[in-house]
């Protein structure tokens, strides 16, 4: 069971040292946790939760090791720094910094040979649900990943995210299910997972853990979905 917390644009390095050194206080047996600072943070993080189990990742990363990229960062570069792993392709990198499936491809599979785990983002938009076009969309966003023991995919319907909506438990699993007849890899659910939401989620039978945005920004409903994950038999 692995619990991943995006903090996507927030957190500056003061106020990620504030949440790691309270995370390292944390009884968190029982499951996997990482936690994705903006690139400024990383460092701090690093440092704070050095000597623990919890693991840093990124937000993103470049599948060059160095050169004429302005504004992007390498897997060398972050492994230099004690990071641990990249969200890739993530729907906000999608939707406002025009990535697609051949650049996610680029960045996964740069990040894998750099020795960097690997959670690669996927999800339909609700127009897609809504004209059936789910699976369609799902295949299409996998078929440019290959199986990797250091790769994770998360599914994320983008409907589901930051917006309070929850895929029901139905839905995500036969999402998570299809998503395993496709590639054969440990899949996270994300999308407005909570406190109040996570044990259904992380209880169904192809959730492997989560991805989560907004409650992972407060220590005490970011604790308390890890620990719902914790609670799941393995
Ligand atoms: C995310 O950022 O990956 C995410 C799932 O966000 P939220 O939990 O806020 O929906």
């Amino acid at each position: 069971m692995l619990i991943a917390g995006n903090w996507k644009m927030y957190k500056s390095p003061a106020e990620a040292a504030e949440f790691c050194l309270g995370l390292r206080e944390e009884e968190l047996d029982g499951v996997d946790v990482v936690v994705c600072p903006p690139f400024v943070s990383l460092a701090v993080a690093v440092q704070l939760l050095a000597g623990t189990e919890i693991a840093v990742a990124s937000q993103n990363v470049h599948w060059e090791q160095e050169g004429a990229y302005t504004g992007e960062i390498s897997a060398s570069m972050l492994r230099e720094l004690g990071v641990y792993g990249a969200i890739v392709g993530h729907s906000e990198r999608r939707q406002y910094f025009g990535e697609t499936d051949e650049t996610v491809a680029k960045r996964v599979r740069g990040a894998l040979d750099a020795g960097l785990f690997v959670i690669a983002c996927i999800g339909e938009t609700e127009e897609e649900r809504e004209r059936g076009a789910t699976e369609e969309v799902l295949r299409r966003q996998l078929s440019v990943l290959e199986a990797d023991d250091n790769l994770v995919v998360a599914y994320e319907p983008v409907w589901a995210i930051g917006t309070g909506k929850t895929a029901t438990p139905e839905v995500a699993q036969q999402a998570h299910a299809f998503v395993k007849t496709l590639l054969n890899v440990s899949v996270l659910y994300g999308g407005s997972v909570k406190p109040d939401n996570a044990a259904d989620l992380l209880g169904l039978p192809d959730v492997d853990g989560a991805l989560v945005g907004g409650a992972s920004l407060e220590l005490d409903s970011f604790v308390a979905i890890c620990r719902a994950g914790a609670r799941i038999p393995s």
